[in-house]
């Protein structure tokens, strides 16, 4: 097994490392693990990774170790971002990781009333060491106003593929030709197309490069995927239960009542099984896994606080009783079987309000995965097969519906 890198291996500060702790964040993920030693080390970066890599600390983290022990404060570091929602994200995950320090954020975002503008305003003239904004606000603010990026010596770009999507790149570039030249820039996309690499050719120095691939699920697992009426998936559940044989298996659910609800009615249906969600408090988790790690307890509904960080290698069924919203949640989940050179199998429900999240899935996951026949029951939407789908795809080809039972 490989040695595991911990936080503390960076030399971070103490008041970093607390935190850190305080927000519960035990171990870096890989973009953190390659690109804070680099960020740490002063050279520019560019990053390809996406969103729920845990990117933003990675630039943070640095960010808060190298202004903690300053003791002139000033306007240190900006990051720009496309989104309000963005630029409010990371402004907490700032407040989160510097708690125990003397660092200040502000954020500017689009939008709002005259109140919010003079707030930012405000905030603005009153300074803090780091500013998260949107390029087109802040370049509003900095057009009309006077206020001083001289001593600024960090500048970020958060989704930079996104920022130029919008439009922001006579934004940026404005922006960037008001801040000292003597600076460390980081960039972060999730793509990088050329124009990405152009902008950051003009902006980097000599950067270093990171690149966190997209995760894609192992090819030893199996993965099924089945049509389904919301109000036919507990029959084809049943079913399907039989069909494939198992020493234990996971079911997840869009939110935990429904998890309680389907926990219940399988027990009625004499499926020994258990509910796992975040009402349970820890001590209830750690038993119901202990019963499912020792094979006592051959199934666990649970919701997505499952799918990260389970560490049992031998389960063999995963199903996806519900389609995540998130399709870097799909990968997550089914991930949790095919462990440890073990083969395993998903098993998807896809009802037609789904179809289009599940088309993210298959985006993600780079192929498109064919439905799987079944004759149990089924609903009566649009054919898929027109849309090419499916193994029927084409001319006359059998929408995989589940039909009718004839039990
Ligand atoms: P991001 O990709 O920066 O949007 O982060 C995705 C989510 O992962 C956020 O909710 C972070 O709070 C969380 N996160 C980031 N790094 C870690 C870590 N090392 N351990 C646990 N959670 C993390």
């Amino acid at each position: 097994m490989n040695e595991e890198i911990g936080f503390d291996s960076f030399g971070l500060h103490p008041d970093v490392l607390d935190g850190l702790a305080a927000m519960g964040f035990r171990k870096p993920s890989p973009v953190q693990e390659q690109a804070i030693p680099l960020i740490l080390d002063g050279r520019d970066l560019i990053a390809c990774a996406q969103t729920g890599t845990g990117k933003t600390a990675a630039f943070v983290l640095p960010l808060i170790d190298h202004l903690i022990d300053l003791d002139d404060r000033h306007l240190s570091a900006l990051i720009l971002t496309p989104t309000r929602e963005l630029a409010l994200q990371i402004d907490q995950q700032i407040e989160g990781l510097s708690y125990y320090s003397p660092i200040s954020s502000i954020p500017i975002y689009g939008g709002g009333d005259g109140a919010l503008w003079d707030q930012q305003h405000k905030a603005l003239r009153q300074g803090a060491d780091l500013v998260v904004a949107t390029p087109g606000r802040l370049w509003s603010f900095m057009a009309t106003g006077n206020f001083q990026f001289n001593r600024l010596r960090y500048l970020i770009l958060d989704e930079a593929d996104r920022m130029l999507d919008m439009g922001f790149l006579e934004d940026i570039m404005r922006i960037v030709a008001r801040l000292p030249k003597e600076r460390q820039t980081l960039m972060f996309s999730a793509t990088m197309p050329d124009r990405i690499r152009q902008l950051a050719n003009s902006i980097l120095k000599d950067p270093a490069q990171v690149s966190i691939a997209v995760s894609r699920p192992a090819d030893k697992i199996e993965q099924m995927v089945f049509q389904v009426m919301d109000e036919r998936k507990l029959e084809v559940l049943l079913a399907l239960l039989e069909e494939f044989p198992f020493r234990s298996a996971l079911i997840f659910c869009s939110s935990k009542d429904k998890v309680k609800q389907l926990h219940q009615t399988l027990r009625k249906s004499g499926v020994v099984n258990e509910a796992f969600h975040s009402d349970l408090e820890q001590q209830a988790r750690e038993e119901l896994m202990r019963g499912f790690k020792a094979g006592r307890l051959p199934v666990l509904v649970g919701t997505d606080v499952l799918s990260r960080g389970i560490d049992v290698d031998n389960i063999d069924l995963v199903i996806n009783y519900d389609v995540p919203p998130d399709p870097e949640d799909y990968v997550h989940r089914i991930g949790r079987t095919g462990r440890a050179e073990r083969n395993g199998r998903s098993i998807t429900m896809v009802n037609p309000m789904d179809l289009r999240r599940w088309k993210r899935i298959e985006e993600l996951v780079g192929r498109v995965l064919p439905w799987t026949e079944r004759p149990l029951c089924g609903w009566s939407g649009p054919p898929l097969h027109r849309q090419g789908r499916g193994p029927g795809g084409g001319k006359g080809g059998k929408r995989p519906f589940y039909k009718k039972s004839s039990k």
